[in-house]
């Protein structure tokens, strides 16, 4: 049965490749005709799980390429199949008919709820988790309930490197007695504070956490009078700066692709699970400073005279961050008096979470600037954002309702302004389309 059920889901994810379909298929039919296939793989000993709200892509293909170059052959779910059907089509893509995994690495992202099926019928052996934030709510809960959830699910044993600078997941390694865990932040000294951050509450005793530095969202030095603290960090970013795009770990100097904190924390995660494999500084440091970004996560595409900015947000803390590098942008532009476009691009179809109150968390005020020319509209929740930017303040004269995004992508170019796009999950593929066809 196990050998049919390989043979069978293989052919399909041949069949698959050639006439370009996805990667969860063949792995959703695998796990119909034998569904505890997972448990039967044998899998390679230098392992890693990457998981959490914001980041696992990128760190995870950071991971990859890291193996790659230091001439590892890897098993990696490339394409964010991070469910449990996209892992399996994986797995028996890189396995043999035994159902052992014949490469050196396995690098898998996997999506923050499906670690408690998987995890409970393989051992991850080594786990990286980026942060905790609130995320798709409909699915997932907030932060403190998928936290709770994890904290009873997720196995014992396991090695973990955690960013120690996010209160959720240093609660959470409290709870799971993990074998080891390995904490990762950043340096206070060089890094500049969040204006009006949320209350954070104290997973133990409920009195609002005190920081004595906060960077975006729940991430920052914090304690409690209980005792609750940042722990000790095993692995610190110093010397960051944002402005050269460099920051130091252990005395490598790692060049960053763009100028983005959450950014540092990604090249960190990475850099940290690498080093503890032993692979060497320089090496690492190599291969990060070559990453493009994924697509749609802070790409800069062909459009006019200027390069047009593309960048998926679908939470708090990711949209909050691209609305600090837009004030940024803006202020530039100002000084320069340059005018500029901009598109926000949001759905709340089942795929993006139809519940969309993380909007209502987004610092549109932050998009107050004589330099903004237009801001176009556009998806099921164009008439939500115009509410909510009208209310931060925003002048309604500059808002365009957009109903036929090619047609206002292609005036956009044609306005020959420096251009910014903000889009959610189901929006991206169509803006990025327009932006590349315009
Ligand atoms: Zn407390």
């Amino acid at each position: 049965m196990k050998k049919f059920v390989y043979f069978i889901t293989l052919l399909i994810s041949k069949l698959q490749k050639l006439i370009g379909g996805g990667t969860s298929f063949p792995g959703k039919v695998a796990l119909r005709l034998k569904p505890d296939l997972l448990s039967q793989f044998k899998l390679p000993a230098t392992r890693i799980f990457v998981s959490g709200t914001n980041g696992k892509t990128s760190i995870s293909n950071y991971l990859a390429a890291i193996f790659d170059q230091a001439g590892y052959s890897v098993c990696h779910n490339t394409a964010g199949a991070n469910l449990k059907q996209g892992i399996v089509t994986t797995f028996i893509n890189h396995a043999n008919s035994k159902l052992e995994i014949k490469s050196d690495a396995l690098v898998i992202e996997i999506d923050e709820i499906t670690m408690i099926p998987v995890f409970s019928e393989l051992d991850p052996s080594n786990l990286l988790l980026t942060n905790l934030f609130t995320d798709q709510i409909d699915r997932m809960g907030d932060k403190w309930q998928l936290a709770r959830k994890l904290s009873r699910e997720l196995p014992a044993g396991l090695n973990l490197y955690l960013n120690g600078d996010d209160p959720v997941l240093v609660w959470l390694a409290e709870q799971i007695k993990p074998q080891k865990v390995v904490y990762f932040g950043l340096d206070p000294a060089t890094i500049s504070q969040e204006t009006n951050p949320q209350i954070e509450k104290c997973p133990y005793c409920d009195s609002e956490l005190a920081y004595n530095v906060r960077y975006y969202e729940s991430l920052g030095r914090f304690s409690c009078s209980c005792g609750f603290a940042a722990p000790k960090l095993d692995y610190v970013a110093t010397e960051i700066d944002l402005f050269g795009q460099t920051f130091l770990l252990e005395d490598q100097l790692y060049q960053m692709p763009y100028a983005q904190l959450y950014l540092v924390y990604n090249m960190l995660a990475a850099a940290v699970f690498a080093k503890e494999t032993g692979i060497a500084d320089q090496l690492i440091s190599n291969v990060l400073a070559k990453q493009e970004s994924a697509v749609g996560r802070f790409e800069f595409l062909e459009f006019n005279e200027h390069e047009a900015w593309l960048n998926l947000v679908k939470n708090p803390a990711g949209i909050n961050q691209a609305l600090d590098y837009l004030k940024r942008e803006l202020k530039i532009a100002e000084q320069n008096k340059q005018k500029t476009n901009l598109m926000l691009a949001f759905n709340n179809l089942p795929a993006d979470g139809l519940d969309f109150s993380w909007l209502d968390q987004a610092n549109f005020e932050l998009l107050q600037s004589g330099s903004l020319a237009a801001i176009y509209l556009c998806g099921t929740l164009q008439k939500q954002v115009l509410e909510l930017l009208v209310k931060k303040g925003i002048s309604a004269e500059k808002i365009l309702l957009v109903d036929d995004i090619s047609e206002s992508i292609a005036k956009m170019k044609t306005s020959n302004l420096p251009s910014y796009f903000l889009t959610n999950f189901t929006m991206l593929k169509s803006i990025r389309e327009n932006i590349l066809k315009a």
